[in-house]
């Protein structure tokens, strides 16, 4: 099998390099007069200037250019080839759609212009409100959040309002989350001040009725759900579980990072959610990775508009304009309208595809999973827990517990031996509720040769495990850097996120 050796080159960090004095671009003197005409003092107050120049790196602009093509070259990205990161939907990011969000008639636009000058853009972002409302079933939406998260923490706070404005909040004090839920469901709950009650997956892997029946009750604020979960299955009593808390006077809340394989197909809405957040990075196709940039939209039911952060877009006969005026608004969550940029590149891959492509994203998306989750059944170490006879919809969670306990082989280690053949990693280790679980999503970006190459190579790779564990216990040995320290990346005592905090924590000059 035609193996992968990434470039690795003995770079150093670019504080490292570089000399005194040296420029990479040579600025035009400022006359002494005009210097002298400058008043400082009136245009920067003493106290907010800099008496030492900053420590940046000086460096010629061959140097700056090397450093990061080089940097480039030990990367592995979506253009580089299968990345089926599950629950993450990194899809294939087309070109045009960055193209028309560089564009300089949208990159200069300022958000303190006058709106008589920015119709265009407002325009943009009023009918992608309009669109992703169509797409989700709901009746406004708020494209202010920069993540999925931060939709999450401005749901919960929808919720915490809409309980308050009827006099409940001090009794409504939980929210109920499954336990195949993202780790940002309990953490946004939290930061909104509530409780966090977890119910349990049946055996099918989807919400037990029953032990949701017996955690609702008047202290209940809202469920969380995302459907289809995280499991790749699609919760077929959604109807009856939006019954149960409607009916006890909760709120649904819809986490919409698994909308891939259902666009067009059904509708949170009509599922009976009340409030839905978007992962507009995920499922419309902007690039993400590495903490940014993205934008999570908020939806709700037309009783939860009014409370939606102001500035609300309106068009009134021809001319669109912001309002400020919504007295019921929670007020900001976000400086500005949202991350534009990335709501740009979501408006192009809209429109580029129109109705009947969104519902074939879906359709395709959905038929890769499920080829490839038929491939790695047959794969011997590995196991599909939750009724493995069921179709799933966009991922599929495997468990490499059976590989574990014959090789001392770990989905860690797959996930390493992975990189050896140039392919990215799936997530591992989620959803808590299965055991060595590898998440597995190739989204619909991915020709069917290649969905065949990552299944031989996950056949050879646990094949390899029965045969030379050793081999896949200290992979990669083919990338630019080899087995990384994992508690040292994340652990706060030694996770060094700037140069700054890096020279701090090693106590240097
Ligand atoms: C990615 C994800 C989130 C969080 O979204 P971010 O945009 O990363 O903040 C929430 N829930 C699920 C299921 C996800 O996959």
């Amino acid at each position: 099998m035609c193996m992968f050796k990434q470039a690795s080159w003995n770079q150093p960090v670019i504080f490292n390099m570089g000399k005194n004095g040296r420029r990479g671009h040579i600025l035009p003197k400022v006359e002494e007069d005009i210097r002298n005409a400058i008043d400082l003092d009136s245009c920067i107050p003493k106290h907010m200037r800099r008496e030492n120049l900053p420590k940046l790196p000086e460096l010629s602009e061959v140097e700056v250019v090397r450093h990061f093509v080089r940097l480039s070259e030990m990367n592995y990205g979506v253009d580089s080839g299968l990345y089926p990161l599950g629950s993450c939907t990194m899809k294939y990011n087309p070109k045009i759609n960055d193209m028309l969000a560089s564009l300089p008639t949208i990159g200069m636009v300022h958000p303190y212009q006058d709106e008589g000058t920015v119709q265009g853009i407002l325009e943009i972002l009023y009918k992608l409100e309009r669109w992703l409302a169509e797409i989700t079933g709901t009746y406004e939406v708020c494209l202010h959040p920069a993540a999925g998260a931060h939709g999450e923490f401005l749901g919960t706070l929808l919720m915490l309002t809409y309980h308050k404005m009827n006099g409940e909040s001090e009794k409504r004090r939980e929210v109920i989350v499954p336990d195949s839920a993202h780790g940002t469901n309990p953490a946004s709950a939290t930061m909104a001040g509530f409780n966090v009650m977890v119910v349990p997956s049946d055996e099918d892997g989807c919400v037990d009725l029953e032990a949701l029946k017996s955690v609702v009750s008047e202290k209940t604020a809202g469920l969380m759900l995302t459907n289809p979960n995280t499991l790749g299955i699609f919760e077929k009593n959604i109807s009856e579980i939006a019954k149960i808390v409607h009916e006890i006077g909760g709120l649904l809340y819809y986490d919409g990072a698994n909308l891939n394989p259902i666009l067009g197909k059904a509708r949170p809405g009509d599922m009976g959610f009340d409030i839905v957040h978007i992962n507009i990075h995920k499922t419309f196709s902007t690039p993400h990775g590495g903490g940014g940039p993205g934008a999570g939209p908020v939806g709700v039911a037309k009783e939860l508009a009014k409370f939606l952060p102001v500035p609300r877009i309106v068009l009134d006969s021809e001319r669109y304009s912001l309002d400020y005026n919504r007295p019921h608004s929670i007020g900001k969550i976000r400086s500005f309208y949202g991350n534009i940029a990335v709501l740009l590149r979501a408006y192009a891959y809209i429109l580029s595809l129109g109705f009947d492509g969104l519902k074939e994203v879906a359709e395709i998306s959905v038929l890769n999973a499920n080829y490839l989750m038929k491939k790695l059944k047959k794969i011997k170490g590995l196991t599909l827990p939750y009724n493995s006879k069921k179709p799933r919809k966009h991922e599929c969670v495997f468990s490499a517990k059976l590989l574990k306990n014959d090789t001392g082989v770990s989905a860690l280690n797959i996930a390493k031996r992975l990189l050896d053949y140039g392919v990215h990693a799936p997530t591992i280790y989620f959803p808590l509720i299965v055991e060595e679980a590898l998440m597995i999503e190739p989204t619909e970006s991915f020709e069917k040769e290649e969905l065949d190459r990552f299944a031989e190579v996950m056949h050879e790779i646990c094949e390899e495990a029965y045969r030379n564990p050793e081999n896949v216990l200290n992979a990669p040995h083919n990338t630019a850097v080899s087995r990384l320290d994992e508690v040292k990346a994340s652990h706060p005592k030694t996770m060094a996120l700037s140069w700054r905090m890096y020279l701090k924590k090693n106590k240097q000059k």
